[in-house]
């Protein structure tokens, strides 16, 4: 062969472009690899996914012609890392050039820039995936700097005409977050639709995990339920359509431990299939602004704009965050957090309802939307002042659709203010009101979300208060905080000394909350 392609585990995209050219003298590489298994704890399903996925493209590619060299961790086990790899099978087959796609993540983008493959010739070319192309994020984003999301988005809605009406947004407004905050009410439950399951054997995977001593979280349920090739992407995609979105906005902040459906709601899920590029986001997209134009009024103009707004927005602003402060923001840590992660993020046993809910359902699923990372399991390790480094540890392993790129600014910048504001302008953080407005949650918690003190008083409400306290002079002057501190000056010296007391009991008894 004359040229060695290396096809990443998250670059399944069918529809590169590399696809649409000679086969001949070209050989397609796509191998298991120890450094991906072992960077961080991952969870059991997201690496079985991720090897499922890898297989199956590697077969979908031989069926259409292509030579192609899937390799398991049988194969590579003698391999010290990805460029080891492809320089020994550079010898192997005689290749003179190697070809990579831009990889996402600075670590593989380092490692592959770094190495000297010489003779052998290098190119990197762009993985065709997102809708913002990678030489053109420095015109959005600029080091250290806040971009608003908001202004990102409505910048790409004009760019790429979607939802718009001539220069204007569809419906003569660009955010409907206002109705979009909804708790689910008792009666809602019943509705909730069954989420779509595959069902798909990785006992060959989990046997080989197992035979290679490879580390993992959480638990396999067997059959496996995601998608792992491009087909039943698209049948998550076009179920999401029918039965999800035209409830997805309304209910996108709410929680319930109360539904069988709990861990999925009207969520797409479509999170893995998009990161590993078995879907494009304007595909997706495009699907959702299809089936929203097509349903007679069934799906309103909200619900839809809140779907294209996580992709086209939040998705993108995080991607050109992350390339625009990279490696500097992986060590960003503004509030000076330094505490440990506490045991129960591993086993799911504490007695904070909403904590355990979360996090027992991220150790069966590999999976919590939105919401439950933000606000539960964000909000908490902000509250506590938990080390960003163990933070971003447990969220880049937890989940199935985990990758540094858009895992880091959504843990470090997003939920745990360590960027200083470069993707928040002010902290996430909340007391047990927010849980209790837009969960049901606190009902059967063993604490009482309406107590600030007291044993059996609801930690996140004094935890709330020495948080804001302890970061008094930095966030003070932010206008979207400041009325918070006159509540507090308000209160009797007495009170605030019991809130704060009962607050550092909470952290010095953090394990046994
Ligand atoms: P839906 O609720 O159906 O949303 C649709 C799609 O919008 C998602 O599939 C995703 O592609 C995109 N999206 C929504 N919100 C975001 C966001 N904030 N950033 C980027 N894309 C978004 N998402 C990941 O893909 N990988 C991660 O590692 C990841 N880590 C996160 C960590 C924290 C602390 C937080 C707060 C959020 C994180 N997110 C991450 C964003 C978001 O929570 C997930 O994308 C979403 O929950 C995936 O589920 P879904 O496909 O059902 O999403």
């Amino acid at each position: 062969f004359s040229t060695l392609r290396f096809i990443l585990g998250d670059q399944l995209n069918a529809n590169h472009s590399w696809f649409k050219q000679d086969k001949d003298n070209i050989l397609y590489v796509i191998a298991e690899l120890r450094q991906e298994t072992d960077y961080a704890p991952h969870h059991i399903q997201k690496v079985c996914g991720f090897f499922a996925a890898m297989g199956q493209f590697a077969n979908a590619l031989k069926q259409a012609g292509f030579n192609v060299l899937h390799l398991t961790l049988d194969d590579t086990e003698h391999d010290a890392n990805l460029p080891h790899l492809i320089a020994r099978l550079c010898l192997q087959y005689q290749c003179k050039s190697i070809e990579y796609q831009q990889p996402d993540e600075y670590r593989l983008a380092q490692q592959l820039n770094e190495f000297d493959f010489t003779p052998i010739t290098k190119v990197c070319v762009d993985s065709e995936h997102f809708m913002l192309p990678f030489n053109e994020i420095s015109q959005y984003f600029k080091k250290d700097k806040h971009v608003t999301m908001e202004h990102f988005y409505r910048k790409m809605r004009k760019r790429f005409n979607l939802l718009m009406h001539e220069n204007e947004p569809l419906g003569g407004q660009w955010n409907f977050d206002a109705d979009n905050r909804v708790k689910l009410k008792k009666t809602d439950l019943a509705a909730i639709p069954a989420p779509l399951l595959f069902e798909i054997d990785v006992s060959d995977i989990k046997a080989r995990l197992v035979r290679h001593h490879v580390k993992t979280i959480g638990q396999l349920t067997e059959p496996f339920i995601w998608p792992v090739n491009r087909t039943q992407a698209k049948e998550l995609l076009a179920f999401f359509c029918q039965h999800l979105l035209p409830n997805f906005g309304r209910f996108q902040d709410a929680m319930t431990a109360n539904s069988e459906h709990s861990w999925s709601l009207y969520h797409s899920r479509l999170s893995f299939a998009i990161n590993c590029k078995m879907l494009h986001p304007l595909q997706v997209i495009q699907a959702a602004v299809s089936a929203y134009e097509q349903s007679d009024g069934l799906i309103n103009l909200a619900q839809v704009e809140g779907f294209v707004r996580q992709i086209l927005g939040w998705r993108e602003y995080v991607r050109g965050v992350y390339w625009t402060n990279m490696p500097d923001y992986k060590t960003y840590n503004t509030l000076d957090a330094k505490r440990d992660l506490p045991g129960y993020f591993w086993h799911g046993k504490t007695k904070m309802r909403c904590l355990h809910h979360a996090i027992s359902q991220s150790l069966t699923t590999a999976y919590a939307h939105h919401i439950q990372r933000l606000m539960v399991t964000g909000n908490f390790c902000l509250l506590t002042g938990i080390d960003p480094d163990q933070v971003d540890d447990w969220y880049l392993g937890i989940y199935i659709d985990a990758i540094e790129w858009v895992e880091l600014p959504n843990t470090r910048g997003m939920t745990q203010f360590a960027d200083n504001g470069i993707v928040a302008t002010k902290p996430y953080a909340a007391s047990g009101n927010y849980i209790n407005k837009m969960s049901d949650y606190c009902t059967d918690c063993h604490y009482q979300v309406k107590d600030k003190v007291g044993d059996n008083a609801c930690p996140l409400n004094s935890l709330y208060w020495q948080f804001m306290i302890q970061h008094r002079e930095r966030l003070e002057r932010n206008p979207r905080i400041g009325m918070i501190y006159r509540n507090w000056d308000k209160q009797s010296p007495q009170s605030q000394t019991d809130t704060l007391s009962r607050a550092k009991w909470c952290l010095d008894n953090i394990e046994q909350l």
